[in-house]
C-alpha cells in the first residue's frame, strides 16, 4: 500500500506539474501571438504609407540577366588598383569611367540624375525625390581595388574574371566592384521603367578608398558639406550574410555594421652615437628597438581609442630612448542607432528579410574601415552592409 500511495503522490504531483507547463506555454503562445498581431513594427518610421507607394516590377529577361553579368566581368576586368596614395592607375580608373558611361546609359542621360566627378576619379550622383523634405539618404561603393598578383596563388588570374564552377574570379568581386555594378544597375533599370524616388538620395563612388580615399570621399564630403547636405543614413559595404562560417553562429545571419575599429600606426625610433661594427657600442639602437618592441606588445591596445594608444606605447616601452610618433590614427566611430525608431536600420533589415526571409539580420561591428567613416559629419547613422553571401570554403577563395 505504502509503494502504492508513494506511486499515486508522484503521479499527482506529475499531473500538475505538467498541468502548470502546458498552461504557461499556452499563456505564452497566446501573449505571443496577440502580441504578434498587434506589435507595430513600423512604429515612429511611418513606412507603412512608405511600402506601397510604388510597385516596380522586379523582373529580369534573361538577356538582362546576361548584359548585367558580362557588365560585372567587364568592371572586373579593368585593374582599378590603389598603390598608395599618391600611386593609384588612373588610366584604368578613366577607362573604368568609360565602361559605366557605356553600360548606364540612362543613369548618365536622365535629367532626374545629377552627375558629378569628384577628385577627378571619383564619382557624386544626386537623385531629387518628389518630397523634398524628406533628409536623403547614400549609398556608397569604391572603384579601386588593391593589387593582386597572380603569384600568390588564385586559381585564375585576378584580373580576369573567369568563371570556374559558378564563382566569379577576380580582384574586386567582392570588394567592392559588385556594389559599385549593383547600386548603378538597380537605378538604370528603375529609370528604365520611370522611377521616381520619393526621398532624394545620393550615391557616392570613390577611387582611393583603398588608399584612405582622401581624394575621392574626402571630397566628396567637402563638396556635399559646402552645400549643407545633411543625411538621414549612408549605406556602406562592410559586413555581409554569413552562413556557417562564424562558429557559434547556426544558420544564415545579415549582420549590418553599426561601427567599426579604430586604427593607429605608430613610428618608433632610436637615434645613438654611430659606431664602427668591429666595436660595437654596449647597446645598438637596433637592440634598444628590439627590446622596445620584442614581448612588450599588447593586444589590449586595439580596444583603446587612437589618442591613447600613444599614452599607452609610450608606457609600455618605458625607454626615453625610444621616439614615439603618431604617424596617422583615429578613434573607432561612434555607433549608429538600430532600434525599432531607426529608419535607416530598419529600411536595410526589412529589404534584407523581403529579399532573403530565411535570414537573421542583427548589428555587428565592421573589423575593417571604409570611405563611410569620412561621412560622420554628415550623418549620424552609418551602417556597412552589402548582400553578399558567405559559405564555408568561401574565405579560401
Ligand atoms: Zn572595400
Amino acid at each position: 500500500m505504502t509503494g502504492h500511495s508513494t506511486h499515486w503522490k508522484l503521479f499527482k504531483f506529475l499531473k500538475v506539474l505538467l498541468f502548470s507547463a502546458i498552461f504557461a506555454i499556452t499563456v505564452l503562445f497566446l501573449v505571443a501571438t496577440v502580441r504578434t498581431f498587434t506589435f507595430d513594427v513600423n512604429a515612429g518610421l511611418e513606412l507603412g504609407k512608405w511600402e506601397n507607394t510604388t510597385t516596380i516590377s522586379l523582373h529580369l529577361s534573361p538577356q538582362q540577366r546576361k548584359n548585367l553579368l558580362a557588365n560585372f566581368k567587364a568592371a572586373i576586368q579593368i585593374p582599378t588598383v590603389s598603390f598608395t596614395e599618391t600611386n593609384v592607375n588612373t588610366s584604368a580608373l578613366r577607362e573604368f569611367d568609360g565602361l559605366l558611361r557605356r553600360v548606364f546609359p540612362k543613369v548618365f542621360s536622365s535629367s532626374l540624375v545629377k552627375h558629378e566627378v569628384v577628385g577627378n576619379y571619383s564619382h557624386l550622383f544626386t537623385v531629387p525625390g518628389r518630397e523634398p523634405d524628406l533628409e536623403p539618404y547614400m549609398l556608397l561603393a569604391h572603384i579601386d581595388v588593391v593589387p593582386a598578383d597572380e603569384a600568390d596563388g588564385w586559381d585564375a588570374p585576378p584580373f580576369s574574371a573567369q568563371e570556374i564552377n559558378g564563382f566569379i574570379y577576380g580582384r574586386g568581386t567582392i570588394d567592392n566592384k559588385q556594389s559599385v555594378m549593383g547600386i548603378l544597375q538597380a537605378l538604370e533599370y528603375l529609370l528604365e521603367r520611370g522611377y521616381t524616388p520619393r526621398r532624394s538620395f545620393y550615391i557616392g563612388l570613390g577611387h582611393d578608398e583603398e588608399v584612405n580615399g582622401l581624394h575621392g570621399a574626402v571630397n566628396i564630403v567637402k563638396l556635399l558639406k559646402s552645400r549643407g547636405v545633411k543625411l538621414q543614413y549612408v549605406l556602406d559595404e562592410g559586413l555581409a550574410v554569413l552562413d556557417g562560417v562564424i562558429s557559434g553562429l547556426d544558420g544564415p545571419a545579415a549582420l549590418i555594421g553599426i561601427s567599426e575599429k579604430g586604427q593607429a600606426t605608430v613610428k618608433l625610433s632610436v637615434s645613438s652615437a654611430p659606431g664602427h661594427s668591429s666595436m660595437p657600442p654596449r647597446e645598438s639602437s637596433i637592440g634598444i628597438l628590439a627590446s622596445a618592441v620584442g614581448g612588450k606588445s599588447d593586444a589590449q591596445t586595439v580596444e583603446h581609442l587612437a589618442h591613447k594608444v600613444m599614452d599607452l606605447v609610450k608606457s609600455t616601452i618605458s625607454d626615453e630612448r625610444v621616439k614615439v610618433e603618431m604617424v596617422n590614427g583615429f578613434d573607432p566611430l561612434p555607433i549608429s542607432s538600430y532600434d525599432e525608431q531607426a529608419f535607416g536600420f530598419q529600411v536595410i533589415k526589412k529589404t534584407v528579410q523581403v529579399m532573403f526571409p530565411q535570414l537573421t539580420v542583427a548589428p555587428g561591428v565592421c573589423v575593417g574601415n571604409t570611405d563611410s567613416r569620412h561621412y560622420k559629419d554628415i550623418t549620424r547613422d552609418i551602417y556597412r552592409f552589402a548582400p553578399m553571401w558567405f559559405k564555408p570554403g568561401d574565405p579560401q577563395r
